[in-house]
């Protein structure tokens, strides 16, 4: 049985490779018969916290479908799970170690160990505090007081699920501090102890903790109690050069891309991609699939770049998945909220819309039926939910008529404008003959086709003048579908607009 965690520290933005480092985790417990996903918060750096982040963790978590069995808000047998509220169980652990002499009081103040930094580095010996142990370390350790580990260095070798055979020499190991002087543990002590609280059998977390390993390992040893797995994830690098991802390089927050109409099936599916893969070419896998065939013997051990073109293709492959598969009414969902069951946590974020809504301001008049009738002849072309304030505008107000727009046209171009107020008048005269009733994609494409001999034109002139009058658009969904949509009256009325600004200018 798998039992893992994300333990993210509430410092505001959630980074994609932080995400990351919550659905390997995710999917290895859940894996397991019984497997339970832990969610802790890793508050004990107080000067780094930032009100509203753990609403940020749960929001993005839950709109992912990462739940998680235990943790904070919904509690669990080894609470609390916040770190800052544990601080008795740290202490209690802190005393076994000074019981044994593997920890000791330092009060030595900040300027003395800077000093002692300073005069290592111009001596160019590597800085270690094991060095520079206080005269007495003996004396009893009360909270106010700095708890370091006292370390015994030694060669370690450990095995990293992902990273293989690992070894390193005593030098890496110093004294570390356990307990800060504000009672606080350090994140290299708390974690050790709440992982072996939770009986976490598998730590996975960025490689930038590889080498602490060394230490963490003796503190381990000297606490006697046996380690998790580790499982160490490669970082995810900008899409340029071999540097770590980060917020510098316009790379969104997971949130941002939810506002923007990325779906969480999609993220879902990007991130569990980024850096793993079954051994097959296949690209598309659903929350289910990932838990059939996600192993961590197949994470990468080198880093893997961020690629925001990859995750808006797959987001548009998951859109039409989803028109495909759930039908109409459950996308036309996706559209109207980003996330509704987030409106709750949203009061904790003032700065975002809690009503995310990906239509244009004008479609906010009409009603849900017309709206998805525009969205199922439009999904195929989404990379995300928010290209429809800007595609589909003319189904909900009236395009402004633009002759030169018209005349840029290269297709139109061919055509002198008598022969475009022509057509557009024998156009006009056809549909019209169309009753209301049967105005259908399925007429509109015949009496098309039927335009087509009539008027002896080439499809890519004739449609592209219908196109452009009845939408002013520079792309819009096959011209009968289109037109289906808009309907006659509108159909009817936009033709005849343009056919008139025409004629006005001849
Ligand atoms: N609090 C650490 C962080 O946010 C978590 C590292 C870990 O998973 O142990 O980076």
């Amino acid at each position: 049985m798998n039992i893992t965690r994300f333990a993210p520290s509430p410092t505001g933005y959630i980074h994609l490779g932080n995400v990351r480092s919550a659905i390997y985790p995710y999917l290895i417990a859940k894996q397991s018969d019984g497997g339970k996903f832990i969610l802790r918060i890793e508050d004990t750096d107080q000067a780094r916290y930032v009100p509203g982040a753990t609403e940020l963790i749960v929001e993005t978590l839950t709109w992912l479908g990462l739940d998680w069995d235990e943790g904070i808000i919904k509690g669990g047998d080894h609470g609390p799970y916040y770190q800052s509220e544990r601080r008795d169980i740290y202490h209690e652990y802190a005393r076994k170690l000074i019981a044994t002499g593997r920890a000791y009081a330092d009060p030595t103040p900040g300027d003395v160990i800077d000093a002692y930094r300073k005069a290592d580095n111009e001596a160019k010996i590597p800085y270690l505090y094991r060095n520079h142990r206080p005269e007495n370390m003996d004396l009893a350790w009360e909270p106010g007081i700095p708890l370091r580990f006292k370390s015994e260095p030694s060669p370690m070798k450990w095995h990293d699920e992902v990273m293989g055979d690992l070894e390193t020499g005593p030098e890496v190991m110093d004294d570390i501090v356990l307990i800060k002087k504000d009672g606080l543990p350090t994140y290299n002590f708390a974690h050790i102890v709440d992982d072996y609280e939770m009986q976490v059998t598998h730590i996975v977390r960025g490689v930038e903790y590889l080498s602490s390993m060394p230490n963490y390992l003796a503190i381990y040893k000297a606490l006697d109690i046996e380690h998790p797995k580790f499982v160490s994830l490669p970082h995810v690098l900008a899409p340029q050069g071999n540097k770590k991802l980060s917020k510098r390089d316009g790379a969104k927050s997971v949130t941002e891309y939810r506002d923007d109409g990325v779906l969480p099936e999609a993220m879902l599916n990007y991130l569990a991609c980024l850096g793993w893969n079954d051994g097959t070419e296949q690209e598309i896998y659903s929350k289910e699939e990932l838990l059939e065939k996600f192993s961590i013997d197949r994470i990468q051990n080198s880093g893997a770049r961020f690629d925001e073109v990859k995750l808006l293709w797959q987001n548009g492959q998951w859109i039409r998945k989803i028109f495909d598969e759930q039908g109409v009414d459950e996308l036309y969902s996706r559209t109207i909220s980003a996330d509704p069951a987030s409106i709750s946590s949203n009061k904790a974020n003032p700065t975002r819309d809690s009503l995310i809504n990906f239509w244009p301001d004008s479609a906010s008049e009409y009603s849900d039926e017309y709206k998805k009738s525009v969205l199922a002849i439009i999904y195929d072309r989404l990379k995300v939910l928010s290209d429809l304030r800007e595609y589909t505008n003319y189904f909900f107000e009236e395009p402004r008529v633009d002759l030169e727009y018209l005349q840029n046209n290269k297709f139109i171009k061919k055509l002198s404008e008598t022969e475009q107020r022509d057509l557009l008048t024998a156009v006009f005269e056809r549909l019209q003959t169309i009753s209301k009733d049967d105005w259908t994609a399925d007429n509109l494409q015949s009496t098309f086709n039927e335009l087509l001999e009539s008027t002896k034109k080439k499809p890519a002139e004739l449609f592209s003048l219908i196109r452009i009058a009845v939408s002013y658009a520079p792309f819009s969904p096959a011209l009968h579908l289109t037109c289906a949509v808009l309907g006659r009256d509108r159909t009817l009325a936009r033709l005849n607009a343009t056919r008139s600004a025409i004629v006005n200018d001849l």
